[in-house]
């Protein structure tokens, strides 16, 4: 999400004729586009800026902003108490960069926090950053309405809100037409999307795709599918509680539509997760789970995210989070231990009371038993044919290409004559826990 953001970014600053540049130490201008997920993430952000507050002793003419959630969150601390920025911008103020850096050319502080109930940064095309032409983020949605309890993103995001769709289309059209052919769907909670010319249109619409005046996510992911059968469609992240069979369906209907859903469950065990207030309980899950394989197969690939060690989570409870996960065996997860996140529903409600230690062991048993299971998963592909989009060279050799699959498996193969192509069958001849390898067949 926040690589997409900086792309707006760029894109915004573009128009204001300013360049990129790879060389920090000599830039008239840094800005950080910052995370506050995890304290762990802030922290990075903080050596960054003692790193280019270094620069600024070297080169005068250095400006530096913080952008995104930490800036949201911590308003005019970094600027006015800590002193290490001149600029501060969340995320629903970039259209109004070019007037805080005009503020700070003036020698000037300069902040702007304001969320906002409606942008969507929904007319500006991204200026695609280190890209490989291939697969690009596109931004479908912003902010979040659903208050787990132990996350900071409605705070630093604002409310959720959906972008005009016929923009979307425009937006993964034009990155069709310049050679592009993956292109993914982003939104804290994509199944909540929901466009509607009545709530939505202050702007015309200049063409109508199909006649709803109510476009669901099922919808925009048809809409998007329909583009070619060569363009494909990724989105993230689902949420459990909102994901429908519609979703599931167009998956199914539409080979370009990846046959892979991300859906984080957090935990395995029901106390927790209602704590947690993620609406859902353990029965819930697993029965997405099971209309997931119903209609798409044992073959979709699943993924999730977990945390260990939420407030007062037992050892019975963590357990839970084992079994759940041989009980779906994921391809792959995202997991972390819990990180206690100022003005979070749970920092308000509950005692942060699980030891580090713990929320650590218990992390690497969970991290454990998913290597393993991404391993069981990815044997089940040996001798059996994908079609790969291919994404480039291998890291390890330019002898090699990488490319994935539907699932989402990363593929490296040896390097032929035929790399013209865009996508390319692979027979998989042996894996790891993270890769696939097979020949061109
Ligand atoms: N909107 C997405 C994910 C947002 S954040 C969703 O609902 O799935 C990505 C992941 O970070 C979350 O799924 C969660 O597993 C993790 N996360 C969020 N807040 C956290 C916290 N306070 N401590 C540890 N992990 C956290
Ligand atoms: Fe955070 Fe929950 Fe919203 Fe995801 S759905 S961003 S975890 S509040």
């Amino acid at each position: 999400m926040n690589f997409s953001d900086s792309e707006i970014v760029a894109s915004i600053l573009k128009n204001e004729g300013y360049e990129n540049s790879k060389n920090p130490e000599k830039s008239d201008l840094i800005l950080i586009n910052t995370c506050s997920i995890r304290e762990k993430a802030e922290e990075t952000v903080r050596k960054r800026l003692e790193l280019f507050n270094k620069y600024k002793k070297k080169n005068s003419n250095l400006k530096i902003g913080i952008l995104g959630c930490m800036a949201e969150r911590l308003k005019d601390k970094l600027l006015n108490e800590e002193k290490i920025v001149d600029l501060v911008a969340g995320p629903d103020s970039y259209r109004d960069l070019p007037n805080l850096l005009n503020t700070i050319n003036d020698n000037k502080k300069a902040i702007n926090t304001i969320l906002s109930l409606e942008e969507t940064y929904d007319d500006i095309l991204p200026l695609r950053l280190n890209s490989n032409g291939i697969n690009a983020y596109i931004s479908i949605m912003r902010g979040c309405d659903n208050m787990c309890s132990f996350c900071v993103v409605p705070f630093t995001r604002g409310r959720e809100r959906s972008r005009n769709p016929y923009t979307i289309i425009n937006e993964a059209e034009s990155l069709f037409k310049n050679g592009y052919r993956e292109v993914t769907l982003l939104g804290q909670n994509v199944d909540s999307y929901k466009w509607s010319k009545l709530i939505n249109n202050k702007k015309k619409l200049e063409k109508s795709i199909i006649n709803d005046d109510i476009i669901s996510f099922s919808n925009l992911l048809e809409m998007v599918a329909k583009i070619n059968p060569d363009l494909r469609v990724r989105f993230s992240t689902s949420h459990p509680k909102d994901i429908t069979n519609d979703v599931l369906k167009i998956i199914k209907k539409y080979d370009n539509v990846c046959n892979y859903i991300h859906l984080p469950a957090q935990s395995g065990n029901s106390r927790i997760l209602k704590m947690m207030n993620r609406t859902y309980d353990r029965p819930w899950y697993l029965n997405k789970i099971k209309d997931i394989k119903e209609i798409l197969g044992n073959d979709c690939g699943i993924s999730s995210d977990f945390i260990t060690g939420f407030c007062s989570e037992t050892e019975e409870e963590h357990k839970d989070t084992l079994s759940l996960m041989d009980e779906v065996i994921y391809d792959y997860s995202y997991m972390f231990y819990y990180s206690e996140r100022p003005g979070t529903l749970a920092q308000r409600k509950y005692s942060d009371d699980i030891n580090i230690e713990i929320k650590k062991r218990r992390l690497s048993e969970i991290i454990k038993k998913q290597n393993k299971h991404s391993l069981d998963r990815n044997n089940l592909s040996l001798e059996k044919k994908y079609k790969v989009l291919i994404e480039g060279y291998s890291k390890k050799s330019s002898e090699y290409l990488k490319g994935r699959t539907s699932e989402n498996k990363m593929v490296i193969f040896p390097k032929t004559s035929f790399y013209n192509k865009k996508y390319i069958d692979v027979k998989i001849k042996s894996c790891n826990s993270a890769t696939l390898f097979g020949e061109i067949c």
